[in-house]
């Protein structure tokens, strides 16, 4: 039962306060990644909710670097692709990027042109949702490629720093909640 199973994630994930500067409480999923029961009850979830929401998915689209690790076993389930979006840099071939505001200073992602081809409907997917900063400029890189976000995914969603408001119109849908 899909509550079950939430709970079993919940159960997973702790939380580190200020790290890793004073004021955040950092929400660190590696007791989820540690436990296979409770990994796969968090992909289970994340696989259903695609399956009824969206039929047609073409791939997923992975954030550096906590996205790269849910995304490849969820694409897997899905029978779908899996592509990466990186940090600046790092990515060989013909790019596109954006840059993004952080708290303090600059931060730029990067895909291959060729990741995503135009139309293609594509669902972004990361760890945790803060103030949705890194998550728009992943949705800008995607009309760049003129592909179709679907939703961007995730596991956690802090709501109190209004991401899901940042990353209108696109959609947001997260398996836990904090405020
Ligand atoms: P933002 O761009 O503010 O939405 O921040 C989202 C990115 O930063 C994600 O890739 C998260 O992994 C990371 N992040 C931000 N805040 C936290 C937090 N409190 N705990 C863990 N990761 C965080």
């Amino acid at each position: 039962e899909a509550e079950t199973r939430r709970c079993l994630v919940e159960e997973r994930v702790r939380a580190f306060p200020d790290f890793p500067v004073p004021g955040v409480l950092f929400r660190d999923i590696t007791p989820l990644l540690k436990d296979p029961i409770a990994f796969g009850a968090a992909i289970d979830l994340l696989e259903a909710h695609l399956k009824t929401s969206y039929p047609q998915i073409d791939c997923i689209a992975g954030l550096d670097a906590r996205g790269f690790l849910f995304g490849p076993v969820l694409a897997q389930r899905l029978g779908i692709g899996f592509v990466l979006i990186r940090k600046k840099g790092k990515l060989p071939g013909l790019t596109e990027s954006v840059s993004y505001a952080l708290e303090y200073g600059q931060a730029e992602l990067e895909i291959q042109s060729d990741a995503v081809e135009p139309g293609q409907k594509v669902v972004l997917l990361d760890d945790l949702l803060a103030t949705g900063g890194t998550m728009s400029a992943a949705c800008e890189l995607m009309k760049k490629l003129k592909a179709e976000v679907l939703e961007c995914l995730v596991l956690i969603e802090l709501k109190s720093l209004k991401g899901a408001e940042k990353l209108k119109p696109f959609s947001i849908y997260s398996l836990l909640q904090y405020d």
